[in-house]
C-alpha cells in the first residue's frame, strides 16, 4: 500500500534520526518536497533547516545534491549523516584524486545518497559532466541568501546556480536561508526559478532576547557599566573595526574581565584558538568584528552588545541571534550615535560598489537607524523586517518595558503621524519618477538638486510643503518609515523606494502611523554627496 508523504517522512524521521515529531513547518515542507514540489524555506538559525532537505532527500529516489558555501559546515553535515548510517560525501579540492574518484563512482552507481558541493565546484565542467551521469532526486541550495547581490553575504558563484534549473528543470529544488529581506528574496526566486515554488516562512521572533537601544555618549564608559551587569556571564561585544576591538578588549581586561578577541586580522590559528576558548568558557567577553559569527553555536551567550551601529537590520538580527540559543533570557544591547551613521555612510560612498548598490546599502543603514529611533516594539520591528506579523507589547524590549533610567529620546505618543503621511504621499506621487531617498527629501524640502526628476516633482502638490520641519526632521521620519516597512526598496528597481502594502493598508484604514519625530539629539553632519 502506498503510504502518504507525511507517513513516509515521519517513518524516516523516527528510523534514521530517532526523533518523534517534526518541528514547526518541517512536516509540511518535507511532505511537499518529498512528493516532488519546489520550495523556498525561510527559517531562523536553529530552526531545523537541515532536516527540511535531508528527509525529502531520503524520501526520493536518486542523489540529493546539496550546495553550501562553507566547507566546515558541509563537513559537519556529512559527518552527522554518516553517523546515522547514510551514505554522504563532500567533493572538494582537498581530496586526493583516488578519494574523489571513489565518491564520483558512488554518485554514478547510485550508492551515494547525499553529495555536498560548494558552488564553485558544482560549476566546473567536470562536476556538471559527472552529475549528468547521475540520477538526481533533489537539489538543495543552503544559505540561499548568498545568491542575492542585495544581501549581506553575496557570493558571485551563487548567481550562476541558475544552471541547476536550466540543466535539470525536472528535478525538484529547495532553497533555504535564515535571512533574506524582500529584494533578496525576489533575487533568489528569480535565479532558481522558484516562482511556482511554495514559500515556507518560519517565525523569526526570538522571544527570549530582550532588545535595548541607547544613545551613545561615552561608549567605553557605557560599555563598562553595561558589562558590569553581566560580570559572571558570557557575552559578545561587537565593534566596527579591528583597532576598536583590540582597544575594547584591553579596556575590559584592565577592569578584570576575562576577555578574548576575534577579527580577520588574527592568524587562523589564533582565531580558532580564541573561538574554542570562548565556546568552552562559562564567563568570558568576546570582543569581535562581524567576522565572528557564522556557524558559532554557543548555547549560553547571555548578552550581545554593539558599541557601534551595524550596517543593516539583517546583520543586527543575525548578530544578536547568537544570544540565548539555550532558550533562556539573553539581552541585545545597542549603543549608537548619528556619528556612526556618518562614518558608515562615508565607507559606503567610498566603496567601489555601483551607485544603485550604494543606495541600497544606505537604505538598509537608515532602516536600522530608524529602528533605533522608533518607539515601536523592537520585536515587532525586527520580525516585521522579515514580513512577519507581530502584535507588539512584547514585554521584552525597552520600548514595551521602559526603564526609569533610560535616557532615550522616547516618545510613546506617535507625534509624527502627519509628517509620515506627507512623506508617504510624496513617495506615492514620485512613483513614476525614480523615487530615491534624495528625491523624497528634495521634494519635501522644495529643493532642486537633480533637474531630471525635479521637472516632475516641481508640479507636485507636496513640493516644498515640508520645509518647516527641516532636513534632519525629515531624515528621521524617512528612516523610521524604512525601518518599520512603510517604505520599501522596489524589488524590480532596487535603488528606488515604493510605498509598501503595509503602508497602503494603514492609510486606507486611517491608522495612526507610529512615527516619532526625531529629538534634537539626532542632529548629524550632512555634507556628503548622495549617490
Ligand atoms: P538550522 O540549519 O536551521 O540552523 P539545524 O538543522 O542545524 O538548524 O537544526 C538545529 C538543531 O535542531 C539540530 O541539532 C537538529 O538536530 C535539531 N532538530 C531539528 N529538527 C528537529 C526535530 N524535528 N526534532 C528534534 N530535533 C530537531
Ligand atoms: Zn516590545
Amino acid at each position: 500500500m502506498e503510504s502518504s508523504p507525511e507517513a513516509h517522512a515521519l517513518a524516516i524521521l523516527k528510523n534514521v534520526w530517532g526523533y518523534d515529531a517534526f518541528r514547526g513547518q518541517q512536516l509540511q515542507i518535507v511532505a511537499h518536497v518529498g512528493a516532488g514540489g519546489n520550495a523556498f524555506v525561510l527559517m531562523p538559525t536553529g530552526g531545523g533547516k537541515s532536516l527540511c532537505y535531508q528527509v525529502p532527500g531520503l524520501m526520493r529516489e536518486g542523489l540529493c545534491v546539496v550546495i553550501s558555501p562553507l566547507i566546515a559546515l558541509m563537513l559537519d553535515q556529512v559527518e552527522a549523516l554518516q553517523a546515522r548510517g547514510i551514505a554522504a560525501a563532500l567533493l572538494n579540492s582537498t581530496l586526493s584524486d583516488s578519494d574523489a574518484a571513489t565518491i564520483e563512482q558512488q554518485a554514478r552507481d547510485g550508492t551515494l545518497k547525499f553529495l555536498y558541493l560548494a558552488p564553485e565546484r558544482l560549476l566546473t565542467l567536470k562536476t556538471i559532466a559527472l552529475l549528468r551521469e547521475c540520477h538526481i532526486g533533489l537539489f538543495a541550495v543552503d544559505e540561499a541568501h548568498c545568491i542575492s547581490q542585495w544581501g549581506h553575504d553575496f557570493r558571485p558563484e551563487y548567481r550562476r546556480l541558475m544552471l541547476i534549473r536550466e540543466q535539470w528543470p525536472e528535478v525538484p529544488r529547495i532553497a533555504l536561508t535564515a535571512s533574506a529581506d524582500a529584494p533578496s528574496r525576489a533575487d533568489i526566486v528569480r535565479t532558481l526559478d522558484l516562482e511556482q515554488a511554495r514559500l515556507f516562512l518560519g517565525s523569526f521572533d526570538r522571544t527570549n532576547i530582550f532588545y535595548k537601544v541607547v544613545p551613545k555618549h561615552d561608549a567605553e564608559r557605557q560599555l563598562l557599566d553595561y558589562v558590569a551587569e553581566h560580570a559572571h556571564e558570557c557575552g559578545v561585544v561587537y565593534a566596527v573595526s579591528r583597532a576598536k576591538v583590540e582597544a575594547l578588549a584591553t579596556l575590559l581586561r584592565r577592569h578584570g574581565y576575562n576577555t578574548s578577541i576575534y577579527h580577520a586580522g588574527l592568524s587562523d590559528a589564533d582565531r580558532s584558538k580564541n573561538q574554542r576558548e570562548f565556546l568552552a568558557s562559562k564567563r568570558m567577553v568576546m570582543c569581535a568584528t562581524i567576522a565572528f559569527g557564522m556557524g558559532i553555536d554557543k548555547p549560553d551567550v547571555r548578552f550581545v552588545a554593539h558599541v557601534d551601529l551595524p550596517r543593516s537590520m539583517e546583520g543586527y538580527y543575525q548578530e544578536t541571534g547568537r544570544g540565548g540559543r539555550d532558550g533562556e533570557r539573553a539581552e541585545a544591547w545597542l549603543c549608537y550615535s548619528p556619528g556612526d551613521r556618518y562614518r558608515l555612510r562615508k565607507m559606503i560612498l567610498a566603496s567601489d560598489s555601483s551607485p544603485p548598490r550604494q543606495r541600497m546599502e544606505l537604505f538598509k543603514l537608515d532602516a536600522l537607524l530608524g529602528y533605533c529611533e522608533s518607539a515601536v516594539c523592537r520585536h515587532q520591528t525586527l520580525v516585521g523586517w522579515f514580513d512577519e506579523a507581530h502584535p507588539g507589547s512584547c514585554g521584552m524590549c525597552d520600548n514595551c518595558v521602559p526603564e526609569r533610567t533610560s535616557n532615550l529620546p522616547m516618545n510613546t505618543v506617535p507625534n509624527g503621524h502627519r509628517a509620515a503621511q506627507m512623506a508617504l504621499s510624496a513617495a506615492w506621487r514620485l512613483r513614476n519618477a525614480e523615487c530615491t531617498h534624495q528625491a523624497l527629501l528634495d521634494t519635501l524640502m522644495g529643493r532642486v538638486t537633480d533637474p531630471v526628476w525635479c521637472r516632475d516633482a516641481d508640479s507636485l502638490a507636496v513640493f516644498g510643503k515640508g520645509q518647516r520641519m527641516g532636513l534632519r526632521g525629515w531624515q528621521g521620519v524617512l528612516r523610521q518609515l524604512y525601518g518599520l516597512g512603510y517604505l520599501q526598496l522596489d524589488p524590480h528597481q532596487v535603488s528606488a523606494l515604493r510605498v509598501s502594502d503595509k503602508a497602503m493598508r494603514a492609510l486606507q484604514q486611517r491608522e495612526i502611523l507610529p512615527i516619532t519625530l526625531p529629538a534634537p539629539w539626532a542632529a548629524e553632519p550632512e555634507n556628503l554627496p548622495m549617490p
